[in-house]
């Protein structure tokens, strides 16, 4: 069974998206491809050497191990935290499809223990998804707009290398899990022509998918959010072409849960 590079194994609340507030297992993995500029969480983009879980649910307190992790070991880490207790287990990153095999195996051990197994991804490796989808239950999925977002591999010249054929194709995979959110993050610098051509192209792929609004969390060279009348705008001309939209900030900063 494929061990898993992770960063951290925490019980908490979750933050954002359509399960915004339910209690949730998270399991989040090292690695990642992308460097969104509002990212919160750089420490994640690099495999790291050492996992951190916590001890107690809740309770900030902290144990290390060295990486990699082996299914048995998480299994025995979220027992620890309480795993029935919880609605989901995310997988998390980084970029959790960057180890696929190591995701599988992860799934496979927390399965059938109560919680819905949950990917949070950033929707840009369909056939990573494709792989493993029969063991998620519910893929929420970034939508990155090249405003904001650049590829690791080209940090500089990333804008205007759209990301929207690829998410279409991960979508169009995603479409097999029972629930899927598309979750496109606002920034003042977004424009309005990647905004409704991402909208246009979840409609034609999955209409009945839920599209949450995010606006951003002001984050290193992000300093604003977008304003409410910009984002009663945007909701509104979503609502014209899809059935679930919904407008959540992230939650976690202002409760001050990680
Ligand atoms: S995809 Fe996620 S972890 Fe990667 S840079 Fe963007 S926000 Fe950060």
């Amino acid at each position: 069974m494929s061990a898993a590079n992770l960063v951290e194994v925490f019980s908490s609340i979750q933050g954002e998206g359509p399960e915004v507030g339910t209690r949730t297992l998270f399991v989040r993995f090292g690695g990642c491809d992308l460097r969104c500029l509002w990212c919160d969480s750089p420490g994640t983009w690099q495999p790291a050497d050492r996992v951190r879980f916590e001890s107690a649910p809740g309770s900030g307190q902290w144990q290390e191990e060295t990486n990699p992790v082996v299914p048995a070991r998480l299994l025995a880490m979220a027992e620890g935290l309480g795993l029935e207790a919880h609605r989901w287990v995310s997988f998390t990153g980084g970029e959790p499809l960057l180890q696929p095999e190591a995701v599988a195996a992860a799934a496979e051990a927390l399965a059938g223990h109560g919680p819905g197994i949950f990917l949070e991804t950033h929707g840009l490796h369909a056939q990573a998804l494709a792989k493993i989808i029969d063991r998620i239950d519910f893929v929420s999925m970034d939508w990155k707009l090249a405003s904001d977002v650049r590829r690791e591999s080209d940090p500089k010249t990333g804008r205007g290398d759209a990301f929207h054929e690829t998410h279409q194709r991960f979508l169009d995979v995603a479409r097999a899990a029972h629930g899927v959110s598309v979750k496109l993050v606002i920034t003042p610098a977004s424009e309005d022509a990647e905004i409704d051509e991402a909208i246009r192209r979840v409609a034609e792929t999955h209409p009945t998918a839920c599209l949450v609004l995010q606006p951003v969390t002001p984050h290193g060279p992000v300093k604003a959010r977008p304003t409410p009348e910009r984002m009663q705008a945007l909701a509104l001309r979503a609502a014209s072409a899809l059935q679930d939209v919904r407008v959540i900030p992230q939650t976690h900063p202002w409760l001050g849960v990680v």
